[in-house]
């Protein structure tokens, strides 16, 4: 069991907020991401629950108990980091095992769970190697199984997958995924990737400025976002947004006419996805010339620029045009996203 409470979680220096007010309660066993751009809180708010950075206001409460005193070794959780510090002079095993000697558990019991920690991230070929002689992923597992060999309440993993290249980081983050369902143990799990964020998680925080910008599924964060920033920053491409003009139920804006649109008169953000919008042979709400346009095997993503801004539109994997040429964009009024012009907030 281990649920974690984060009330109004404050992390100060001298003026500067790092964190500002982080409210939340983690469920017992379940998988949160915090997203967000480089600077944005998310690693202070994980040093704060490891106990490795003091907050400045607020509480860290784990199953009720107050922790914000304890040492970073009272508070058993266990931490993965970027950049996987392993004893170079110690094999796989003894890498794996040394949590184990530190914590001072019965010796009898370290062979069998180091182990089972190996097996659970298939190291179990590679225990006499030294971390010289392994592979990127390979040492990222040994620093997870010595995560897992201490079987924590909580597991801490800030960007975990970052040093690996694109290929492993896929393969090392169906493993993560897979453990954590074996393993059913509370994470909170850092990274500036949205689509880790999206795979991984039960329920994703979107962090800015050290303000917590929306909590929720993966789904919930990407078909509802709660504000433009979120908007852009979920999903590949990101959610088109447009500034333009609402009058009577019309959004327009250079080259855009969409009706039926639910916003009073006024300025507003538009914003769809690329998937959401369609070419057609003619009268669709977007009529501009072609920028850019790009084979991605499986559909034709082309761009107009709407505004100075690249509008994304997924079109069939056959669609062919060239670049200049007219196209007729359609933007079904029910897949728009709406927003406050000048504040961002989602309107509805
Ligand atoms: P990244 O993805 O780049 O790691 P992050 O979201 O994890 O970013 P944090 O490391 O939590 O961001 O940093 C949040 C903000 O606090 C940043 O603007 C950072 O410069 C600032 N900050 C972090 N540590 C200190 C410190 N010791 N003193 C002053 N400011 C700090």
């Amino acid at each position: 069991m281990a649920e974690i409470q984060l009330r109004n979680l404050t992390k100060r220096w001298g003026s500067f907020v790092g964190v500002d007010k982080f409210d939340l309660t983690i469920r017992d066993r379940e998988f949160l991401v915090l997203l967000g751009p480089s600077g944005c809180g998310k690693t202070t708010t994980m040093r704060m629950v490891a106990g490795l950075e003091d907050a400045t206001e607020g509480e860290i409460l784990i199953d009720g108990k107050r922790v914000n005193d304890l040492d970073p070794k009272d508070r058993d959780v266990a931490m993965v980091f970027q950049s996987y510090a392993l004893y170079p002079n110690m094999n796989v095993y003894e890498n794996i095992r040394f949590p184990l000697r530190v914590r001072r558990i019965d010796p009898a019991t370290h062979d069998e769970r180091v182990r089972r920690a190996s097996a659970m991230v298939e190291l179990d070929d590679f225990l006499h190697r030294k971390p010289a002689e392994l592979s990127g992923g390979q040492r990222q597992r040994v620093a997870l199984a010595r995560a897992i060999v201490r079987e924590p309440n909580v597991f801490l993993m800030d960007e975990p997958l970052s040093n690996l290249d694109a290929k492993l980081r896929v393969s090392t983050r169906a493993q993560i995924k897979n453990l954590s369902h074996e393993l059913k143990v509370t994470t909170i799990y850092v990274t500036h990737d949205q689509i880790e964020a999206m795979t991984l998680a039960d329920r994703v925080v979107v962090m800015k400025k050290g303000v917590v910008q929306q909590v929720g599924s993966p789904t919930e964060i990407y078909d509802r976002p709660a504000n433009a920033f979120v908007a852009s920053f979920i999903g590949s491409p990101a959610m088109n947004l447009m500034s333009g003009q609402v009058t009577g139920g019309t959004f327009t804006a250079d080259r855009v006419a969409i009706d039926g649109v639910g916003a009073p008169d006024g300025p507003v953000t538009l914003g769809f996805r690329a998937e959401d919008a369609s070419v057609v042979e003619g009268g669709g709400q977007i009529n501009a010339p072609i920028y850019t346009m790009e084979l991605l095997g499986d559909a034709t993503m082309i761009a107009v620029r709407i505004g100075g801004a690249l509008v994304s539109v997924k079109a069939d994997k056959t669609y062919r045009a060239a670049i200049g040429d007219m196209v007729s964009v359609a933007v079904p009024s029910d897949h728009v996203h709406l927003f406050d012009a000048t504040t961002g907030e989602r309107i509805d």
